[in-house]
């Protein structure tokens, strides 16, 4: 491939180039090394699609049986394709994100970089690179996340990505929706005209008629105060700020009910969180949780 400078030697896969499509999502199109790009072709299904003067050999190369084929070939195959360490589940409830700027270890880095935990298995990247199957650890606050790219999961910088739109049917508006969350983190994606529209998130920000194809899926709707509406990831929401207002059928107060998130969207830290709030409130009464309080000032209305 084209590059700047020597330094920077860049290879790409034949195979995908002339197909126009990568074997798996979030698989590389370009490569650092060989090496990365011995072990993305040694994953490619076989026979590896034709590409014209191109001749590939596949099986252990026999000896003395006079095939030309043997002694003439660019690349060979002896074993079949090896096993790509991504799980065989799907990642659709996952958002995937693509590279807006390269997330590279550098030759000779003094210090190389490091995730927030401290270490050094932080994924690669360039730009334009696919990232699938992004989450973001509670710990890390919305800074930093996980993900799959060219086979590998580990940490980046989410600056260095934009998470891509959802698909229309990834989004569901529930103008009539009873749901309101928190955003717990700030999410200020590229706005754009773009559809769908992004719903810009600050810290503590109220929204309301949230809507989802499913809970557990990553992209949610809903209405902030301003009363505009859009899309946003769940990852960026409280999960304990999770309320459906039950509309009152007399004119009692609205009673406020406390949401259960399904246990796979619990992570540990989540757990975590959750039972520090509960020794704070068995530890000191005078500490009010806004949900807690909504219950004792409005009980669930027997239904
Ligand atoms: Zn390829």
């Amino acid at each position: 491939m084209m590059v700047k400078s020597l330094s920077e030697l860049r290879y790409a896969c034949l195979f995908c180039t002339q197909t126009g499509h990568t074997v798996r999502e979030g698989d590389a199109t370009v490569f650092l090394s060989q090496e990365q790009l011995l072990r993305h072709l040694s994953r490619h299904p076989q026979p590896l699609p034709e590409v014209p003067g191109v001749t590939v050999l596949y099986g252990k190369a026999g000896h003395g049986h006079g095939h030309s084929l043997e002694e003439d070939y660019d690349l060979h195959f002896p074993d079949p394709p090896a096993p790509t360490p991504m799980p065989e589940t799907s990642f659709s409830t996952l958002p995937t994100a693509t590279a807006v700027r390269s997330h590279v270890r550098k030759p000779g880095d003094m210090r190389p970089p490091t995730d927030p935990d401290g270490s050094e298995d932080i994924l690669q990247f360039l730009p334009g690179a696919r990232i699938v199957g992004v989450e973001f650890p509670a710990r890390w606050g919305g800074n930093w996340c996980m993900g799959w790219h060219d086979g590998v999961r580990a940490a980046f910088p989410f600056k260095h990505v934009e998470i891509d739109r959802p698909k229309p049917s990834e989004i569901s508006y529930n103008a009539n929706s009873s749901v309101s969350v928190k955003a717990r983190w700030k999410w200020s994606p590229k706005l754009g005209s773009d559809e769908p529209r992004w719903l810009p998130l600050e810290k503590g920000d109220s929204i309301r008629n949230v809507g989802w194809v499913y809970q557990d899926h990553w992209c949610w709707s809903g209405t902030n105060s301003k009363g505009k509406t859009g899309v946003f990831p769940s990852s960026h929401i409280d999960p304990v700020s999770v309320r459906e207002v039950v509309k009152p059928a007399t004119s009692k107060p609205p009673s406020v009910k406390s949401m259960k998130l399904s246990s796979v969207k619990q992570s540990s830290a989540i757990r975590g969180l959750m039972g520090r709030r509960t020794i704070h409130r068995a530890n000191d009464p005078s500490l009010t949780w806004e949900g807690v309080a909504a219950q004792i000032k409005f009980p669930t209305q027997p239904r």
